[in-house]
């Protein structure tokens, strides 16, 4: 099911041989957000030899399949989709000439030896095959997977058409491919939310979500449920999956306070793809008993793989202080000079990234007559508001939630995101986003045409696709970039 990813200035080609011998002060295992976040903060804090290992053909992590936004709010102050995301640090680290090793897996970590130096068994055409890497720091980035429906002992048969939301997302966003037009969600967590509107956009009915509880940000609720009247029920689960060869449709109850289901009143939903969105597991197989005892000298872990966090800036910033620390390590055992970070990644390390505190929770509770609850989606914080008819708004930490509460009331605008089909490229779909966001209920039309629309290839980010999509007024552009196919493509 799975295509190869070809490459693209996000999604790049293996850069040739690396050299293994003699020892790097930090190894970096992953080059994901928070991997490439480690990299430039090690690259640049002093002469430190740096190599990134990444299993993938591309940098960047999961960033790329998420064509949606809403990252950088924090450190950038801008709302950029994943894959815009992404390309700024993989241009920073490639700036910075740190080598990676696409493609490179990593058999295990072992050490510290008596010399100090842990030792990375790694595997890889860019290594020269297999290679023992020794480094004075290791920084283990190699992010988190999602439960499965396996992990989550689901009853039922073994249909096609269960997939974890990731799956569900690279298959729409990056294989071109839509698992089913008529979609249950199970878990109300942001990438079920996200993959929800994402699966409404596209055609799909999404007949139903599932949670136990609102855990999502608020501002996903609003934006990929509301938006879009998805039905979603809290407190029921999945009782059983049915169907033969290919998903019939799916039994939902209610749970009880003992987690067992209420059977007397379960509901047949019928439906051909399941999208299983229930969490997410720390990867730290690669370090093998290392995993056991990651506080050993010059071992470094850090974010997802760390603990699962809600937003890609507060895993850049753990990226960037745990890049730091390995390069103080480095520092300490070779003698070189200690890293000083210079002063833009020592701003983005130390600002304060609030958790989000807006949850569906919040929205609980009356209104007085009168007042209209809005919730602003502007930043992550997702702060619950009142407007009251005489124009006044209340709740808001800052005034940018003002203007949203009255450019909600008066127009609701969204910025849309998604794909756009990409002729003779080595990649059949481009990223895309409106150039500024355009009215809610116009988002279905935007998407219509997004679908009708078929680009040529090269592709460059930032690139006007089409300068009135929809005829709403606004631009369409790329957010990711796809090279000519050698010999045609798609
Ligand atoms: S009011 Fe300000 S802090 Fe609150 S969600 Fe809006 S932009 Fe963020």
């Amino acid at each position: 099911m799975r295509k190869p990813v070809a490459e693209g200035r996000v999604l790049s080609a293996a850069e040739g041989r690396v050299d293994v011998d003699g020892v790097f002060d930090v190894v970096v295992i992953g080059g994901g957000s928070a991997g490439l976040a480690a990299a430039a903060a090690v690259a640049e804090s002093g002469p430190y030899r740096t190599l990134v290992l990444e299993r993938e053909e591309y940098l960047g992590g999961v960033l790329p399949q998420c064509v949606h936004d809403g990252f950088g709010l924090y450190l950038y102050g801008e709302s950029l989709t994943g894959p815009e995301f992404a390309h700024r640090w993989v241009e920073r680290v490639r700036g910075d000439g740190v080598p990676t090793a696409l493609a490179a897996t990593v058999l295990s970590v072992e050490g510290p030896g008596s010399d100090g130096l842990l030792r990375v068994d790694a595997l890889g055409a860019s290594l020269g095959g297999r290679a023992t890497l020794a480094a004075r720091s290791v920084v283990c980035a190699t992010g988190c997977r999602e439960r499965t429906r396996g992990a989550l002992q689901i009853p039922g048969g073994r249909p096609a058409g269960v997939l974890t939301a990731g799956s569900a997302q690279y298959m729409v966003n990056v294989a071109n491919q839509l698992p089913g037009d008529k979609a249950v969600v199970l878990g109300s967590g942001d990438i079920g939310l996200i993959m929800a509107r994402r699966m409404t956009l596209e055609g799909a009915e999404v007949r139903l979500v599932l949670g136990q509880e609102a855990t999502g940000l608020v501002r996903n609720h609003i934006r990929c449920i509301q938006d879009f009247d998805i039905p979603i029920r809290y407190g029921w689960g999945l009782a059983s999956v049915h169907g033969y060869g290919q998903l019939q449709g799916v039994t939902v109850a209610p749970l009880r306070a003992d987690g067992s289901f209420d059977l007397a009143r379960r509901e047949y939903v019928r439906c051909n793809v399941l999208l299983v969105a229930c969490g997410l597991v720390p990867e730290r197989e690669v370090l093998g008993s290392l995993a056991l005892a990651p506080d050993a000298p010059g071992l470094f872990l850090c974010g997802n793989a760390n603990v699962p966090h809600d937003l890609v800036d507060q895993v850049t910033q753990e990226g960037l202080r745990t890049g730091a620390a390995a390069a103080a390590h480095a520092a300490a055992l070779s003698g070189k000079p200690a890293p000083a970070l210079p002063d833009d990644l020592a701003r983005m390390a130390g600002l304060s990234v609030r958790e989000p505190k807006g949850r569906m929770g919040d929205m609980a509770g009356d209104v007085p007559s009168g007042h209209q609850r809005i919730v602003c989606t502007v930043c992550p914080t997702g702060c619950v508001m009142e407007a009251s008819g005489r124009g006044g708004v209340a709740g808001n930490t800052c005034p940018r939630g003002e203007e949203f509460a009255r450019r909600e009331l008066a127009c609701p605008t969204r910025m849309f995101t998604g794909t756009v089909a990409v002729a003779g490229g080595r990649r059949s779909l481009v990223p895309v986003r409106t150039e500024r966001p355009v009215p809610r209920d116009r988002l279905f039309d935007v998407a219509r045409a997004c679908r009708r629309l078929n680009v040529k290839a090269p592709v460059r980010m930032g690139e006007v696709l089409k300068s009135d999509i929809a005829r709403t007024g606004v631009a369409l552009v790329a957010t990711g970039e796809c090279e000519r196919a050698a010999h045609g493509g798609r």
